[in-house]
């Protein structure tokens, strides 16, 4: 037998995650990172559509953490937006072609939220079309 040499001492040291403040961009470790929900009706979760219409906010310290809320509370939350989010993930995250049914299956709205969604959506789009120019 011989003995086996143990790895004591080999494993790197874990990573620290580091985070950017949503107001200054400052870098600094996870663990000192100041986090919360706010309303917002353009977030939708990726995975948790428990999530949907709440934004994570990270910031560096309670003060910015504060300014980045209040700028969210002055955001007007329109649910047309919240339901085309969820339209948006059902179409991007899976097979792009849904029926109606299959697409209100897959977001958990009404026809009738799905065709606001879609109206809503598209209008915007017109506006931003013409404001580019
Ligand atoms: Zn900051």
């Amino acid at each position: 037998m011989w003995n086996r040499k143990r790895r004591k001492g080999r494993r790197p040291a874990q990573p620290v995650r580091m985070e950017l403040c949503d107001l200054c961009a400052d870098i600094f470790p996870e663990s000192e990172a100041v986090r919360g929900y706010v309303p917002d009706s353009s977030a939708a979760h990726a995975t948790n559509d428990w999530y949907d219409g709440l934004r994570l906010i990270t910031a560096c310290c309670d003060e910015h953490f504060d300014v980045v809320k209040d700028d969210y509370r002055h955001r007007p939350f329109v649910e047309e937006e919240l339901w085309a989010a969820k339209v948006a993930r059902a179409l991007t995250t899976g097979p792009p072609e849904l029926s109606m049914d299959q697409l209100a299956g897959r977001t958990g709205l009404h026809e009738p939220q799905i065709r606001r969604a879609i109206a809503w959506h598209n209008e915007r789009m017109r506006q931003q079309h013409r404001m580019d120019p």
